[in-house]
């Protein structure tokens, strides 16, 4: 009789470790579909949008009108929303008619220096 008590503890602290081990591995191993995040090949595609940190994989900054948004819901679809937006059409369009925008990138890769 003594036994029953301890051994049925051992049991729920071992339901509650393979629990928790469960939805650990299920929440590292399959992270939610069709959330958007702003991933490697959107960052491919969209080499002018960054993250605004880089622990946060859904808000982003677009780096040719400044203007910040969430890629959360759609991702792609969301940054294609975002670049058919009017603030963004007027700094595509001002930033190509002054030409600083060759100048402001060609600032920002230091990776130019080590190619030559
Ligand atoms: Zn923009």
């Amino acid at each position: 009789m003594s036994r029953r008590p301890g051994q049925s503890s051992r049991d729920t602290d071992l339901y509650r470790f393979w629990t928790f081990a469960y939805s650990f591995f299920y929440v590292v191993t399959m992270p939610p579909k069709r959330l958007g995040h702003f991933n490697e090949k959107l960052q491919n595609d969209f080499p002018f949008i960054k993250k605004l940190k880089s622990t946060d994989d859904f808000n982003v900054q677009c780096t040719t009108c400044h203007g910040s948004f969430s890629v959360s819901h759609g991702g792609q679809s969301d940054i294609n929303d975002h670049l058919k937006t009017q603030k963004h059409k007027l700094a595509t369009r001002s930033s190509v008619q002054s030409g600083k925008v060759s100048n402001y990138f060609s600032a920002l890769a230091p990776t130019e220096n080590d190619f030559w």
